[in-house]
């Protein structure tokens, strides 16, 4: 249970505050009213049709004057305070949500040419919302409680249901990029959540493929749900079984780190999630994270993505919530990155094996108490095995 607190933003914007427990903490007027003289909100930038490949490039040139790598006493995302009147007008919180100053998408929400062409244009409508995930500036989700990283849960279930909602929105997407070296522009402990108005390039490929597989079992199974069985059985690519759910490295993982976090129950997204789901998935989440730092002996860049169905009639019913894990850490010092092959063509090679790399997390002693930070970890186990080619 958490308790929930909407307010705006002296430019209107959406802040919601979540915090731990079931009630919301007393605010008054004075820790709620945001007292900056902000501007006021600029219209969406613009999305182009992409003929060649049937996809949409929304251009948000608008967005180089956002604000990057502050220093922390001028962290936009910490508690508001005397000389830091930040985005949060509030002494303290546990969660907050709120919309971004400087969103890719929105903050006006409407529908794209449903039949776009060459030359092909449109507001780039949509919602950015930031998702801080503790007060506190340093450190990282791996090292939230247990409570807190419910909380969290609980915030993207509510965003994902209240922006599902919104006109125009085709698919919502919960995700956080961790580290400088995948490009973070606030070190804050923080997530965001796009609300997209059309389904993006790997959702629609993905859902394509999830439907097809649907379709060739008369609507009776899902195919990530098959994966999910699949995997279980096998048992060489494992990381972690669950009561209501499983992680994995996926047979033919792309990244030299990637594991997917799959439900046991089909769901299409974070809000259908039941209260006990969304409990055991606030520990295997954090169980998954300290795995991944504790590879190496520095913390672990990675994208953390969440796939939820799109909202459209045909992908829905044969899509399957799930989490995709990413990082290019391919060793202690070296990055993986997107080049000739990957970038130019879609096509990935992939320097380890899905099967070592599970043996690898699989071994990592996870500390039990909700309270220890990943850097407490076992000692990091040595480089990806050799055979791995630059
Ligand atoms: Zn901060």
């Amino acid at each position: 249970m958490t308790g929930i607190t909407a307010t705006t933003l002296a430019d209107g914007r959406e802040l919601i505050y979540f915090d731990d427990g079931a009630t919301a903490r007393p605010r008054t007027a004075a820790t709620t009213t945001d007292h900056r003289p902000l501007p006021e909100r600029g219209e969406p930038g613009q999305v182009r049709f992409d003929a060649l490949t049937d996809e949409w490039v929304a251009v948000a040139a608008h967005r180089q004057a956002r604000t990057h790598l502050p220093p922390a006493d001028q962290c936009p995302i910490c508690p508001t305070t005397p000389n830091n009147p930040s985005e949060i007008p509030a002494p303290d919180y546990d969660v907050v949500v709120f919309e971004n100053r400087f969103p890719s998408l929105g903050p006006a929400v409407g529908h794209v040419p449903s039949t776009p062409a060459w030359g092909t244009t449109g507001p780039a409508y949509g919602r950015c919302e930031v998702v801080a995930f503790t007060p506190e500036h340093t450190g990282s989700f791996s090292g939230l409680s247990e409570a807190r990283a419910r909380t969290v849960v609980e915030a993207w279930a509510h965003r994902t249901e209240a922006l599902s909602k919104l006109p125009g929105i085709r698919q919502v997407f919960p995700f956080e990029n961790r580290g400088a070296d995948i490009g973070v522009t606030l070190h804050h402990p923080h997530g965001q959540i796009y609300a997209y108005p059309y389904v993006t390039p790997r959702a629609t490929a993905i859902g394509a493929a999830a439907r097809k597989f649907y379709d060739g079992s008369d609507g009776r199974q899902t195919l990530t749900g098959s994966l999910l069985r699949a995997e279980r059985e096998d048992g060489s690519r494992m990381v972690m079984e669950g009561e209501n759910f499983s992680a994995y490295v996926p047979f033919a993982a792309r990244w030299p780190l990637e594991i997917h976090l799959v439900p046991h129950r089909q769901v299409p997204d974070l809000a259908a999630l039941s209260g006990e789901e969304r409990d055991e998935l606030a520990h295997v989440y954090l169980d998954l994270l300290k795995r991944l730092d504790a590879l190496y002996p520095t913390p672990t860049p990675y994208i953390s993505a969440w796939h939820q169905a799109p909202l459209d009639d045909l992908l829905r019913p044969a899509s399957y919530l799930h989490l995709q894990l990413t990082s290019p850490r391919r060793a202690a010092d070296k990055l993986k990155f997107l080049a000739g092959s990957e970038a130019a063509m879609g096509a990935f090679i992939n320097d380890t094996t899905p099967e070592s790399v599970a043996e690898r997390l699989r071994a990592v002693v996870v500390p039990a108490s909700a309270h220890s930070p990943a850097a407490t970890s076992p000692a990091p186990l040595g480089a990806l095995p050799e055979g791995a080619h630059a």
